[in-house]
């Protein structure tokens, strides 16, 4: 008899509950009105927007770093920095996060484009079997990638794309890849080999290296295309194109596979996080597929380097990477179908739970 408790305390609260959705218009309405105009793009409060999505938001540390959390989420926003700390991964913004008279700010385009993908990702998702998906190890024959003493990038992507294919292979995946031997494939060849044999996911495999801070700099990056409009992460040499390229289509989809792709790599490696990022590279723009670039780690760095030269390294990289296929995979499934309930049983009229992941 409880559903019949719940429906009379629903009409007890039915008035003021009516009061409570003529205050949330009013303050939606006010919410807009709080827009701020830097560089060209609308601001809004980080505050107004967390509270408005159910988070408790506080300064960590007053006009620097701001921290959005509920039950099942905590953000962590740093004042000036082009990077939004998302349940522990980092992830790149187009636009920094901006401190107006001790008010923190965050880019419209920003929530838009990255932050609520990550926070409600069935909103994007689009219900999917994951069957095929290709690898790119990187460069190849003449190109050699980075090199770093006597080592070729291109030898490690390939070694980590063998490595990788077989796991996802018992894992029950069709493999397909862009290169199996010490080849050279012009770059846009690789994605229209994946989207010739209709891949479901494409992921580019490389490896990095920096002459700065070579002993300092280190870690994983996950790369998925930049949105339309915004500068990419690394946007040296990009130019000034920030128009639409066919990934678009799939981006907020990308951003998702980048998250969990990034997400496994740091925590199963213990690796340092350089975060997800957003670049126009040539392997990802003309994927018709949710698409991605690793870079697996940097050469460049004395111990790093020594574990991507490590076959046992590599094959722990290869999990981490399965493992964040397979929680991309998770996110596509098709919701299970709604078991048919009475009418008025309690869990049809009970909300649902929070969303946020
Ligand atoms: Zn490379």
């Amino acid at each position: 008899m409880k559903w019949i408790a719940d429906c009379v305390i629903v009409r007890i609260f039915s008035v003021p509950l009516l009061l409570l959705l003529g205050l949330m218009f009013v303050h939606a309405a006010a919410y807009k009105s709080m827009a701020f105009r830097f560089n060209g793009q609308d601001y809004v409060p980080i505050g107004d927007w967390a509270r408005a999505n159910g988070l408790h938001c506080v300064w960590l540390k007053r006009g620097d770093e701001m921290v959005a959390t509920n039950r099942a989420t905590r953000l962590v926003f740093d004042v000036n920095s082009h990077y939004v700390e998302i349940n522990g991964v980092q992830v790149a913004l187009s636009f920094p996060v901006a401190n107006q008279k001790g008010v923190a700010l965050i880019a419209q385009f920003d929530l838009e484009a990255v932050v609520r993908p990550l926070l409600f990702p069935e909103r994007y998702v689009t219900p999917k079997t994951i069957r095929t998906i290709c690898l790119d190890p990187g460069h190849g024959g003449k190109d050699t990638g980075n090199r770093v003493g006597w080592q070729f990038e291109k030898v490690y992507t390939l070694a980590l794309a063998g490595e990788l294919r077989d796991q996802l292979k018992k894992a029950g995946f069709d493999v397909i890849l862009t290169r199996t031997r010490d080849a050279y494939v012009e770059l846009p060849d690789r994605p229209a080999l994946a989207n010739r044999r209709g891949a479901d996911l494409f992921v580019s495999l490389h490896f990095n290296a920096t002459e700065e801070g070579r002993g300092q700099v280190a870690g994983p990056e996950s790369y998925c295309i930049t949105p339309v409009g915004a500068s990419s992460t690394n946007a040296r040499g990009e130019g000034s194109d920030h128009g639409p390229v066919p990934a678009n289509r799939d981006e907020d989809e990308s951003l998702l596979f980048a998250y969990q792709i990034q997400k496994s790599l740091v925590g199963n490696l213990n690796a340092d996080d350089r975060g997800v990022r957003r670049a126009r590279f040539a392997v990802l723009r003309d994927a018709r597929m949710p698409a991605i670039l690793i870079e697996g780690g940097y050469m460049s760095n004395p111990f790093e380097s020594k574990q991507i030269y490590s076959a046992a390294y590599r094959r722990q990289m290869a999990q981490a990477i399965v493992k964040g296929i397979l929680a991309y995979q998770r996110l596509t499934l098709p919701s299970p179908p709604s078991i048919s309930l009475p009418k008025n049983h309690p869990a049809k009229s009970g909300g649902k739970s929070s969303a946020n992941q």
